[in-house]
């Protein structure tokens, strides 16, 4: 049968919009209204606080210890010290926490009209301390504070963010079912208030496996060992925890340029331009070995879009713009990347995937690229987000396990836009002019450019579970291109999720 290609339009919005409102973009983990979309979930006046298990997220019989509370010799040392994840088992998990907290907090962006980074996000974050009477969380008393604090968001308090260091894999494999603590070093579960009235979280559970850095590999003779089939620095594992506290103040899984990766979604080709939220951590070179540690551009400009600070409200650019089919249906699914020109194009990315703040049942295309630095130009590109991460449920919004979307070989281009101060530009400014000199007009036409697409394998399809939008955890697992030590075949992906809690949401939409 003969393939009829249809065409996908680019159009890009040139009215004006103020910026302070909808500054939604970078992909939110839950969406308000859950029905119909169109915000994110967010923590109300961006303010966090989060307590911790007491116990400790690692042993090894002694000999590498990482503890939960910082030792009180080590206190006033680690304080000073630059960066207490890397020394986490002299510091202990809560200092690194804190710290990890703060990395998002603080993180900058830069314009072109200063010259020193500024911070992007109003996050205030607040330790509340040892969760009650400096208790252990294990498998043993975990359901008695996850029923606890699942039971004050159902009454709509605001809780903190409790978080759980899991020495041995237990409470992951409560959570995300058995096997699953040899593939997931975290899971993060935000809370909301069920009503699901106002759009902001009520509080959260995180939980870090410490099977990944206690020093141990499977035991091979024993069929009932729990271990992963291996073992990652204090760098990694930190990176993953980076990961997790991005799910819990907001933020959706998030994939760079595919060119990053190269020919699969576990690739590393180009480690500058994989975000801390992409949605696997991937096993780079030594040299590389931080790249999930760093914050990306696409990382903190979503953080910033949840959480503007004035800075970034008032210095930055948006573009806007919606995808669409030849015959004008919205096209959702799709991730729009933008970078300048002028910078590095893996370190400076930022994406957005088209509606990806709406349910698949709204068929919604729309995007928003936020923090575009005023007078410099910029691509705009087209990419499938990998078939696994559209297959996989704890993937990539607007994905939900049942929305097809294209695959790589249907997009085939993008456009180039300059951001200027004019008004009938494809860029919104707030101001409206932000250039030091003449502005340049806009070189791109609102026409928008072609792009093919098979209709077979890219029209979203909207099923009856697609309503039910609302992610049920969210995880990082290793990614396949880890190289198992044991022979253990390590999937590319892992299965994540809250089942009893969301058995329990069911019911009550039901
Ligand atoms: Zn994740």
């Amino acid at each position: 049968m003969a393939t009829k290609k249809h065409a996908l339009t680019a159009l890009i919005f040139a009215f004006c919009l103020s910026f302070g409102l909808n500054a939604f973009a970078g992909g939110a983990f839950y969406i308000y209204p859950q029905d119909t979309g169109g915000s994110p979930y967010k923590w109300d006046g961006g303010n966090i606080h989060w307590r911790s298990d007491a116990g400790n997220l690692s042993s090894n019989n002694g000999t590498v210890k990482i503890p939960g509370p910082t030792p009180d010799i080590y206190k006033s040392l680690c304080k000073t010290i630059a960066d207490p994840c890397a020394q986490m088992d002299k510091c202990g998990a809560i200092m690194c926490v804190d710290f990890l907290f703060k990395r998002w907090a603080t993180a900058q962006l830069v314009t072109a009209a200063t010259d020193s980074p500024v911070k992007a996000a109003q996050i205030n974050v607040t330790y509340d301390g040892m969760i009650d009477g400096n208790t252990d969380i294990n498998a043993e008393n975990y359901s008695t504070y996850k029923d606890q604090y699942n039971g004050l968001a159902e009454k709509g308090t605001i809780t903190p963010i409790l978080v759980i260091f899991d020495e041995d894999g237990s409470i992951i494999e409560a959570e995300a079912g058995p096997n699953q603590e040899k593939y997931l070093l975290g899971l993060t579960d935000p809370l909301r208030d069920p009503t699901l009235k106002t759009g902001f979280y009520t509080g959260g559970i995180m939980i870090f496996n410490g099977l990944f850095i206690n020093g141990k590999l499977p035991n091979t003779s024993d069929s009932n060992d729990r271990e992963p089939s291996l073992e990652v620095s204090n760098v990694k594992f930190a990176s993953s925890m980076l990961h997790e506290i991005g799910h819990a103040m907001g933020l959706d899984h998030s994939q760079g340029l595919r060119a990053a990766n190269g020919s699969s979604e576990t690739g590393t080709d180009n480690p500058d331009g994989i975000p801390t939220m992409y949605p696997q951590l991937l096993n780079f070179d030594s040299t590389h070995e931080g790249a999930q540690y760093d914050l990306h551009t696409d990382d903190i400009v979503a953080l910033a879009s949840l959480y503007p600070t004035d800075y970034f409200i008032n210095k930055f650019c948006t573009i806007r713009g919606e995808l669409q089919h030849s015959n004008k249906d919205p096209y959702q699914g799709v991730n729009v990347i933008t970078y300048s020109t002028d910078d590095d194009k893996f370190m400076d990315s930022r994406s957005f995937v088209s509606g990806s703040i709406y349910p698949p049942s709204t068929k919604n295309g729309q995007y928003v690229l936020n923090g575009i630095v005023p007078c410099k130009k910029y691509t705009i590109v087209y990419e499938a987000v990998w078939k696994n991460y559209q297959q996989w449920r704890g993937g990539i919004n607007p994905y939900d396990g049942n929305m097809i979307g294209p695959d790589e070989n249907d997009i085939t281009s993008g456009v180039t836009i300059t951001v200027g101060g004019y008004a009938s530009d494809t860029a919104i400014c707030n101001p409206n002019n932000l250039c030091d000199t003449t502005p340049i007009p806009a070189t791109y036409s609102a026409k928008g450019q072609v792009i093919n697409a098979d209709p077979a394998s890219s029209v979203p399809e909207a099923t009856d579970s697609a309503s039910d939008t609302g992610k049920k955890g969210w995880c990082m697992s290793i990614a396949g291109g880890f190289s198992p030590i044991w022979g253990l075949i390590v999937p590319a992906l892992a299965i994540c999720g809250f089942a009893a809690r969301s058995a329990k949401q069911r019911k009550k939409k039901a």
